[in-house]
C-alpha cells in the first residue's frame, strides 16, 4: 500500500425522523501502535468552541469484521488500539441544528459541515479524501438532490454518490445541501456560480442572478483575473426569521428571510433584498480575505481549541467595509443609500458604550468568550470587530486616498495583501498591516492604526469625509428601531426628549429590559437587565408605549418607574436622562467645488 492511499468517508441521511446522520470513515493503513480519530471543536469563520463531538450518539471500530477497542482519550477524540489491519469506524451524529454552522436532518431536508459529521485521522491529515453521499431511503425523500462545491469523484451533477477532497482540510471546507431545492446558474468571469435556494420562498430567481453576476465580477476583478476557484455555489436557506452566513472555499452557506429575496415592486430596491445582496457580497469577499488570506494563526487550523488573533478588524472589518462599498460601485445602489447602509454601520459603533472600554483587537483576541457569547452586558463591554473594523477601513481607505493625492487606496492594499499572504502562504502576521500599507501607499498610517485597532477613542470620521464631500453629523434615535441614516423627511423638529437608557427585549407587549446601558438614568436609579416595566409617573406602560411615554418627559424630569423584578414589584425614582446622540447621519454635501466631487466619485466608483 502507497503512502496517499485515500480515506474513504461514507455519510448517510438514513433515519430522518429521528435526525441520524450515520456516517464512517475507513483508514486503510491505520497506525499499528493505534489510531486516533477525533472531531472539531469548532468551524472555521465562526469564532466559537461549539464541541460537535457531542452529538455523536454512537461510535464503534472494526477491522474487518473483528470489533476493535475503542478509548474515549477527551471529549472529542478516540483511540482505536490495537489496528491489525485496515480500520473502519461508524457512528452516527444527531443533526438538528438548524444554523449554518452545524448539521440538520429531517424528513424535508439535510444539511452538513464537515466539521460536525467527519472524523480527522490523526497523522493521515494530508492524505486525499473519498466521500460517498448515499440517498436517504425515507419516501419523503425520493425527490432529494445534493448541492455542494464538493469536487465530483463520480456522482453526476446534482446527484448522490462519490465526491473528493485533496486532504482533510478541503473535505472540512464544502457543505452540503441535500433535499428539494432549487437551482439557478450564472457566469461570472468565466467560472461557473450557482444558486442553490431551499426552504419555501418567491424569489426573482433570474434577477437574483442577474444582480450576483455584477457583484461577483466586481470583487473577482478586484483582487484581479483568474479567479482562485473553479466553480462556487451560493447555499442559500431562506426561513422566516434568520440572518446569518459562513464562507467556505468555494461556497457559502446563507440563512435569510424569504422576504429578503425578493426585490420589491418599482425601481427602487427594498432593504430586504438590499441586504441579502450584501450578505452574498460579504461571504464572496471572504473567498479571498480569511479562506486565502488568512492571520498566520490560522495557518494550518487548529481546530481543537480556541485560535486567537488580534486581525479579525482586516478579515471581518475590512469584509464588512468592502461588501457595501461593492453595491455602489457597481451601481446596484445609488450614493445616498450606500451612505444611509455605512450610517448604519456607524451607528452601530457610536450606540455601544463598550467602545470605550475594548478595542478591536481585543474584541478580536477575546471572540471566543465575548463577541459570540454576548450577554446583556455586551453593549457596554464590547466593541464589534465587524462594525468598528469597517470603519476602520474607511478611515484607511479615505486617509490612504487623501495622503497620496488620489494614487493610492486601500484597494492597493488589499490587492498586495492577497500577493503577498494569499494562496499557500504562511498568513498575514499580527503586525503585518501597517508595514504593508506603507510599503504600498508610502504612507506612515502607524499611529492611525494604534489609535484605531488598539485605542478606544472615536474614530475621526467627520473630518475625514469632509473631505470627500460628505457631512457626518451625529442626532438622537427616533427610536429603538431608528438604525441610523437620513431622518424621513416629515420628521419634526427635535426637542429634548427624556430617555431611560435601556433597551427592550423579548416578545409580546410586556416592557421587559433586555440591556441597561452605561450612564443612563435607569442604571442610576438601579433598574436591571430582565426588570419588566409595568408603569411611569403612575401609568400603565407596555412594550409599544414606553420609549413614547418616557421621550413626553424633558431631560432632567423626576419619574417614578414601578417594575417587576421577578414577582416582586418595585418602584424606582428615576432623573431622565436626555436621549444620547447616538445615530449617524452621513449626507453628501452639494455645494462642493469639482475636486472635491472628483475625490467623492473616485471613492464610490473605486478608481
Ligand atoms: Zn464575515
Amino acid at each position: 500500500m502507497t503512502g496517499q492511499s485515500a480515506i474513504r468517508y461514507r455519510i448517510a441521511p438514513k433515519d430522518p425522523g429521528a435526525h441520524l446522520l450515520e456516517v464512517s470513515c475507513e483508514v486503510p493503513d491505520p497506525d499499528p501502535d493505534g489510531q486516533t480519530l477525533s472531531l472539531p471543536a469548532w468551524i472555521p469563520g465562526s469564532y466559537l468552541i461549539r464541541d460537535f463531538a457531542r452529538h455523536i450518539v454512537t461510535l464503534h471500530a472494526r477491522a474487518g469484521d473483528r470489533a476493535v477497542p475503542v478509548a474515549k482519550l477527551d471529549k472529542q477524540t478516540w483511540r482505536c488500539n490495537p489496528c491489525p489491519g485496515p480500520l473502519t469506524v461508524e457512528y452516527e451524529v444527531y443533526a438538528r441544528d438548524p444554523s449554518i454552522r452545524a448539521a440538520y436532518l429531517d424528513t424535508t431536508r439535510g444539511f452538513f459541515n464537515g466539521t460536525s459529521v467527519f472524523v480527522k485521522v490523526h497523522g493521515r491529515e494530508t492524505r486525499p479524501c473519498v466521500l460517498d453521499i448515499e440517498p436517504p431511503s425515507h419516501p419523503d425523500a425520493r425527490r432529494w438532490r445534493v448541492a455542494t462545491a464538493m469536487q465530483p469523484g463520480g456522482a453526476a451533477p446534482w446527484s448522490f454518490g462519490r465526491y473528493r477532497a485533496g486532504d482533510y482540510e478541503e473535505l472540512l471546507d464544502h457543505p452540503v445541501e441535500m433535499g428539494a431545492f432549487d437551482i439557478a446558474t450564472f457566469e461570472a468571469c468565466g467560472v461557473p456560480h450557482d444558486v442553490v435556494v431551499s426552504g419555501r420562498h418567491r424569489a426573482d430567481l433570474e434577477r437574483v442572478c442577474s444582480d450576483l453576476e455584477t457583484l461577483c465580477r466586481q470583487h473577482i476583478r478586484f483582487f484581479g483575473e483568474p479567479a482562485p476557484m473553479a466553480r462556487y455555489v451560493f447555499l442559500v436557506r431562506a426561513v422566516g426569521e434568520g440572518y446569518g452566513g459562513l464562507e467556505h472555499r468555494a461556497s457559502c452557506a446563507l440563512l435569510c428571510p424569504r422576504k429578503s429575496l425578493v426585490r420589491g415592486a418599482g425601481p427602487a430596491m427594498s432593504k430586504e433584498y438590499r441586504g441579502f445582496l450584501a450578505l452574498c457580497s460579504h461571504e464572496y469577499f471572504h473567498t479571498w480575505n480569511v479562506k486565502r488570506i488568512r492571520p498566520r494563526a490560522f495557518v494550518p487550523f487548529d481546530l481543537s481549541r480556541e485560535v486567537h488573533t488580534t486581525l479579525l478588524w482586516v478579515f471581518e472589518g475590512i469584509t464588512s467595509y468592502y461588501d457595501d462599498l461593492a453595491l455602489v460601485r457597481t451601481g446596484l445602489v445609488d450614493a445616498p443609500s450606500y451612505l444611509e447602509l455605512l450610517a448604519r454601520v456607524a451607528t452601530r459603533v457610536w450606540r455601544n458604550p463598550g467602545r470605550r472600554r475594548q478595542s478591536v483587537a481585543e474584541s478580536s483576541f477575546d471572540a471566543w468568550t465575548k463577541f459570540y457569547r454576548e450577554d446583556e452586558n455586551a453593549p457596554n463591554a464590547v466593541v464589534s470587530y465587524y462594525a468598528k473594523g469597517a470603519l476602520i477601513g474607511l478611515a484607511l481607505d479615505l486617509s490612504i486616498r487623501r495622503g497620496s493625492g488620489g494614487r493610492h487606496s486601500l484597494d492597493d492594499v488589499m490587492r498586495a495583501l492577497w500577493g503577498r499572504y494569499g494562496e499557500g502562504s504562511d498568513g498575514l502576521p499580527e503586525a503585518g498591516m501597517a508595514a504593508l500599507i506603507e510599503e504600498v501607499t508610502g504612507l506612515d498610517l502607524g499611529s492611525l492604526l494604534e489609535q484605531a485597532v488598539h485605542g478606544t477613542e472615536d474614530l475621526p470620521l467627520a473630518g475625514l469625509l469632509a473631505h470627500f464631500g460628505v457631512a457626518f453629523e451625529l442626532r438622537a434615535a427616533q427610536s429603538q428601531e431608528d438604525k441610523g441614516g437620513p431622518l424621513p423627511p416629515d420628521t419634526p423638529p427635535a426637542q429634548a426628549r427624556g430617555a431611560l437608557g435601556v433597551i427592550l427585549g423579548g416578545a409580546g407587549t410586556e416592557a421587559r429590559v433586555a440591556i441597561v446601558l452605561d450612564g443612563g438614568a435607569a442604571q442610576a436609579a438601579g433598574l436591571a437587565p430582565d426588570d419588566v416595566v409595568v408603569a411611569v409617573d403612575g401609568l400603565r406602560a407596555t412594550r409599544s408605549d414606553l420609549e413614547e411615554l418616557v421621550a413626553g418627559y424633558p431631560p432632567g424630569a423626576q419619574v417614578p418607574v414601578h417594575v417587576f423584578r421577578g414577582d416582586e414589584l418595585m418602584r424606582f425614582d428615576l432623573t431622565l436622562g436626555a436621549a444620547p446622540q447616538d445615530t449617524v447621519m452621513l449626507t453628501a454635501l452639494e455645494d462642493v467645488d469639482s475636486e472635491v466631487a472628483a475625490r467623492r466619485d473616485a471613492w464610490l466608483k473605486g478608481l
